[in-house]
């Protein structure tokens, strides 16, 4: 089994983590309309990966090079420049970018921009409580999401702290992978945990996501018996997971739990393609297609004849 590895030491982490989106008025992830906040960092690595900019937990800097007019503004802000050429850039080295972002706020086309901005706890909850009209009138609230928010263990328990005291709805999106301490203390916290799913033989869940499932389906049995309200989420990828042998494991799986979960079926869109692109990084996110709708549909009926209570998509 592989070891835990954290993108940055979690007991710095209340001091802020590096957020890299905010997404508003969502309603695919958890019940009504949410908050969405994404986190950078996650230990694992998944071949599809339409969140790229999730992966390493600094900020870092995206490149589009088609909007770049070669004006040298971002090699003179450029600290660590060598003169000709800022120190991150496509297809070099970029081990001494201190990420500072300088030589995105010098950029006048809008080329480069800096992916990721640390955020405090307090601030943070601030900017969710603005959105409170939208969760009361929906039953909805906030979403911890990364990336892998349980990276952040320390961050993650004063944000839902916080949430609760202020009466604000939580939910935590998680590939499950992390202790059984703090996936335990987490969904103390945590109204609901919306927790993937990806593929029910391990080796194959290595093979794609860089670590085998057995923590993660240990995890979920734990929580199940602790009586965890868990929403699981089956991200539906064509060719990797929709075959009869997983649909099966998955649905026997899940049916044998302490308790009962529903199921979102999740399918997946190539959206990460040009993301990593821009980030600099190989990928065989285009291998992946999605779904048709009926393949979708096929699916979700096919959960339901084991009883289980299965949604297509993100919500109820
Ligand atoms: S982020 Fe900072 S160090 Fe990195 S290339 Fe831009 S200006 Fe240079
Ligand atoms: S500042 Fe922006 S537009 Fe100018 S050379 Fe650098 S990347 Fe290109």
């Amino acid at each position: 089994m592989k070891e835990l590895e954290h993108p940055s030491d979690p007991d710095s982490a209340p001091s802020g983590v590096a957020v890299f989106n905010i997404q508003r008025c969502s309603i695919h992830d958890g019940p009504g309309i949410r908050t969405t906040v994404f986190i950078k960092g996650c230990p694992l690595r998944c071949d599809w990966c339409h969140n790229p900019e999730s992966l390493d937990g600094a900020p870092e800097v995206a490149i589009t090079e088609g909007k770049c007019v070669s004006c040298g503004a971002c090699v003179e802000a450029c600290p660590e420049s060598d003169g000709v050429r800022p120190a991150r850039g496509p297809g070099w080295d970029d081990e001494t970018c201190r990420r500072c972002g300088a030589c995105a706020e010098a950029c006048p086309g809008e080329a480069r921009e800096l992916i990721g901005e640390p955020r405090a706890v307090a601030d943070l909850v601030a900017e969710i409580e603005r959105d409170r009209p939208f969760f009361e009138a929906s039953g909805g609230g906030v979403t911890f999401s990364g990336g892998e928010p349980l990276c952040y263990p320390s961050f993650l328990t004063a944000c839902l702290k916080l949430c609760r005291e202020k009466r604000l709805h939580t939910a935590v999106d998680t590939s499950g992978f992390a202790s059984k301490k703090v996936v335990s203390d987490i969904a103390r916290l945590a109204d609901v945990l919306l927790y993937d799913l990806k593929h029910m033989d391990s080796a194959a869940h290595e093979r794609r996501t860089g670590v085998d499932n057995g923590r993660i389906l240990d995890n979920l049995r734990t929580l199940s018996g602790q009586g965890a309200v868990i929403w699981i989420r089956f991200p539906l990828i064509p060719g990797f997971n929709d075959d009869s042998e997983n649909l099966e494991a998955m649905a026997s799986f899940v049916a044998a739990l302490p308790n009962p979960h529903p199921i979102f079926v999740l399918p997946y869109h190539p959206t990460g393609v040009d993301k990593h692109r821009r980030l600099g990084r190989e990928t065989t996110a285009a291998e992946f297609r999605s779904p048709s709708e009926d393949e979708v549909d096929a699916v979700v009926e096919r959960l339901r004849a084991h009883g289980l209570d299965v949604y297509n998509g993100g919500a109820m």
